[in-house]
């Protein structure tokens, strides 16, 4: 799953769709495209490899015209790397244009049942059929209704996509779809945008909107609509991402996971500070924001802890320091693994979710599995207003800032500090710690920003 731009407003759509790829070129992509709306059609450039193929070969977006756009980083899952495969991927006479991430996993059935419709495909990407229903249904509404065809493509295909979409009809509109694959939108004043995640439109603006599952947005230069799939518009509430763009960018160090590992210091500070209160020489804890009852900490019989990767590590840790402090048992799940068996959850199970990015598709299915069978769940999560953010009972956030490093440093970090904090509330509040027990475990805890900031000037 790679990266999605888009851009529409006064501006020059091109540069601005190169610029925002540029801040996710971190997750690794294997080739890179744009698609402009003109004035009766859509202008197409795509390149195999590094970004800076597609900057030479339009002077860094300045040669393709057009002020309403989208861009993809693509990381191929269904056909090679080439650029015949490069998204943008257009229907036959690229009167629609569309940029995917995720998978389509009806793609061949679709495919099929189109071929035999005569539509000649060029790609091996599960993207094109995308963008060939919907020239077939927009075909169907006499291509009168792009909103239709949209919510009829989003009921035949299967799987995960987060979609930007151009139509030559409708020159100065993106619409964009999701379903498990992360996309934000955002406003400011020169125009809209949308974007697979938060450094690639940081620098235009800071206030956006999280697509949930299942909504579209329509994106004009000065507004952004929102429907679900009855065609209905919905209401939606924005969030302001606090993070600044500097803290998305190396800030001069050589790359981003060295910059994170020198932001600990800080990053642990921070969420610490989200809960811990020094008054003179008293010090204490203070989750009560978090809306945990106390009630449901007493009667918990088992915790149950559930991440992918670092985050099940986390866990691993957690689960010592919890069975230690608070005298629970915790049970550590694997995501992937939890929603494919059958989990037995007790009704005083409280289930943690841990997850940086906030929208793990194995977390999330995780949780949404915990809801079902009716228990509660806390999130431990990086980013503001994600999708496990917004699904959880209860949302902690750990403060690290933007981690644009694959490899996990300052999150994971941040994630212990949440894990020791949880535990020893859990301690207090079921009368397992008392106070003075408590302040030492928070001296401690205090302690460690300075004596991680030690041990990095010592790091040579
Ligand atoms: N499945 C699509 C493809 O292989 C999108 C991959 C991506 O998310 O970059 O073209």
């Amino acid at each position: 799953m790679c990266g999605i731009v888009g851009y529409v407003g006064q501006e020059q759509a091109a540069p601005i769709l190169l610029d925002g790829l540029s801040k996710l070129e971190y997750r690794g992509y294997d080739s890179a495209g744009l698609a402009v709306s003109g004035k009766e059609s859509i202008e197409v450039v795509k390149a195999k490899g590094r970004l800076h193929v597609l900057n030479d070969m339009t002077d860094s977006g300045r040669t393709v015209v057009g002020t309403c756009g989208i861009g993809h980083t693509r990381w191929a899952t269904h056909g090679e790397p080439s650029v015949p495969n490069a998204h943008p991927q257009c229907n036959s006479d690229r009167s629609i244009a569309v940029v995917h991430n995720g998978i389509i996993e009806n793609y061949t059935d679709i495919k099929e049942y189109l071929v035999k419709h005569g539509y000649n495909f060029q790609s091996s990407t599960d993207t094109e059929t995308v963008a060939m229903l919907l020239e077939y249904y927009y075909e169907e509404s006499g291509r009168k209704n792009p909103l239709e065809a949209i919510t009829k493509m989003m009921n035949r295909v299967r799987g995960a996509y987060a979609l930007g979409i151009l139509f030559s009809d409708i020159p100065d509109t993106v619409f964009a779809v999701r379903k498990d694959s992360p996309l934000i939108v955002g406003k400011n004043e020169t125009g809209t945008l949308i974007a697979s995640d938060v450094p690639a439109i940081l620098k235009y603006t800071r206030d956006v909107y999280y697509i949930d599952n299942l909504e579209i947005a329509q994106l004009t230069k000065d507004s952004i609509t929102f429907y679900n799939t009855d065609m209905e518009e919905i209401q939606k509430k924005h969030v302001h991402i606090e993070w600044d763009a500097e803290a998305a960018e190396k800030g001069g160090y050589e790359h981003f996971m060295i910059k994170e590992i020198h932001e600990q210091p800080r990053a642990v500070r921070d969420t610490l500070g989200t809960c811990i209160r020094e008054e003179g020489d008293k010090i204490s804890l203070d989750m009560s924001a978090y809306g945990i009852a106390e009630d449901i900490i007493k009667q918990m019989d088992r915790v149950c802890i559930i991440g992918c990767g670092s985050a099940y590590h986390v866990g691993v840790v957690a689960k010592y320091v919890i069975e230690d402090l608070a005298r629970i048992p915790v049970d550590i799940d694997v995501a992937s693994e939890f929603r494919y068996r059958r989990p037995i959850l007790s009704p005083n199970t409280l289930v943690i979710v841990i997850s940086q990015s906030g929208e793990t598709a194995d977390s999330l299915a995780a949780l949404r599995e915990a809801q079902r069978q009716g228990n509660k769940v806390l999130a431990i999560v990086n980013v503001v207003g994600s999708t496990i953010a917004r699904e959880a009972d209860y949302v902690y956030y750990t403060m690290a800032g933007p981690e644009i490093a694959v490899a996990t440093t300052k999150a994971y970090a941040t994630q212990l500090i949440a894990s020791f904090l949880w535990a020893i509330h859990f301690a207090q509040v079921r009368g397992n710690l008392d106070e003075a027990q408590v302040e030492d475990l928070l001296r401690s805890l205090m302690a460690l920003p300075d004596q991680i900031s030690r041990i990095l000037e010592d790091k040579e």
